[in-house]
């Protein structure tokens, strides 16, 4: 059976680069990089030139690259760290739509009797800046937005929202998981503080993320121990996996163009297709600026649940809304925010493609989707009413 993978956001496939580059640190060269003798030296400076690859990508300096255990982490870190680096300010921003890694950490906080504002988005997934604006206090210790949605693709305009928070000399957190290697960032004259990514969403493994830390920004380490990380972040260090991302931000450099052509082109060619073989096909966050890869359409009477099985079945692997979601009842905190009604929500699948993804695969996709919305539909008692009203 053919197989189609476009499910990208969830996670991405290594790439061939990078586990060659990853093999020898398993059985060659397995030293402990804080070791002096010779099997210490040779992984350490392989460290130093993942270190510059990824600093490389973000336009960040060596100085500000912390290794971390995944973009979870990574954000843990920033929102725990700045709340405990500033014990006076009791007060975090962030937004509806953030990813459960960021949402649970703030709610968490909320729990223990910090101030929490929530932003809400509009149809289009957009922030409105003022609301943004005025709800910046004096009391408050960090403002946490992600860069791009994972579900809808939807980009903030970060730079904008970043000159807002540090007009009021805030600490600025960005979520940059789902936009490194997507789209171009450059972290040199930027307002962005801190910023989280994650390896396996950009061809790297799994089990392995970055910690962006500004210069002079001062926030107390997560997790203590041996002072790996410049004392940032204690632990051995995960050699393989930091040299695998080392390398997969070299690649991501080398493919931006294509993520912004190649697979923006097939993506839309899905989209379009979409629309015209499925009547009322709703594709959530069109109207705002997307990652070139993120497709978030919603089907009228059926459920996404039941699609996403037929379409496995099918041998394509897509997701209803976030794979973290997935498998619970409730519709995507992130379309419910966006306005999108329950009946239509619950009817929706999130396709995210890679540079691995080719025009046949779309065409496969769109041979395969239109009768199984179809099938799905004529079981709907709902879809059928509707026919004859
Ligand atoms: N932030 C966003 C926007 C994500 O999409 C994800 C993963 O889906 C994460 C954070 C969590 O990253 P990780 O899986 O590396 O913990």
């Amino acid at each position: 059976m053919k197989l189609v993978y476009v499910d990208n956001n969830a996670t991405t496939r290594v790439d061939d680069e990078v586990l060659e580059e990853m093999l020898p640190y398993f059985k060659e060269y397995y030293g402990n990089p804080s070791s002096i003798h010779t099997f210490g030296r040779q992984v350490a400076g392989k460290i130093d030139t993942a270190r510059e690859r990824v600093a490389n990508l973000l336009g960040a300096d060596t100085t500000e690259i912390v290794f971390t255990s995944c973009g979870t982490e990574s954000n843990n870190n920033a929102i725990h760290c700045s709340l405990e680096a500033n014990p006076k300010k009791r007060h975090v921003i962030t937004t509806k739509v953030e990813h459960p890694a960021i949402l649970n950490v703030c709610r968490y906080f909320a729990k223990q009797g910090y101030e929490v504002t929530e932003l809400g988005v509009d149809k289009d997934g957009m922030l409105d800046l003022d609301e943004l604006r005025n709800s910046i206090k004096d009391n408050t210790a960090i403002v946490s937005i992600m860069y791009a949605n994972n579900e809808t693709g939807v980009i903030f305009p970060i730079e904008e929202i970043g000159k807002i928070v540090k007009e009021k000399g805030v600490l600025f957190h960005c979520d940059a998981v789902q936009v490194i290697g997507k789209a171009p960032i450059n972290l040199k004259n930027s307002y962005i503080d801190l910023l989280s990514l994650s390896g396996h969403k950009l061809h790297a493994p799994k089990g392995i993320g970055v910690l962006f830390i500004r210069k002079g920004v001062r926030i107390d380490p997560l997790i203590i121990g041996g002072h790996q990380e410049d004392s940032r972040r204690s632990g051995t260090e995960n050699v393989p996996y930091i040299i695998g991302l080392g390398k997969a931000c070299e690649l991501a450099k080398k493919f931006l163009k294509e993520e912004q052509t190649k697979v923006k082109s097939l993506r839309d060619k899905l989209e379009e297709g979409t629309k015209d073989k499925i009547l009322n096909v709703k594709i959530n966050g069109e109207n705002s600026d997307r990652l070139p890869n993120t497709s978030n359409v919603s089907f009228e009477y059926i459920e996404g649940e039941a699609a996403l099985l037929l379409l496995d079945m099918a041998g394509i692997a897509t997701s209803s809304g976030s794979a973290c979601t997935t498998g619970s009842a409730e519709p995507s905190h992130v379309l419910q925010a966006m306005g999108v009604p329950p009946a239509k929500s619950r009817g929706t699948i999130r396709f995210s493609l890679s540079r691995y993804n080719t025009n046949d695969e779309i065409n496969y996709i769109l041979e395969k989707l239109p009768p199984i919305i179809k099938r799905l539909q004529d079981l709907s008692p709902v879809f059928e009413d509707s026919q004859h009203s």
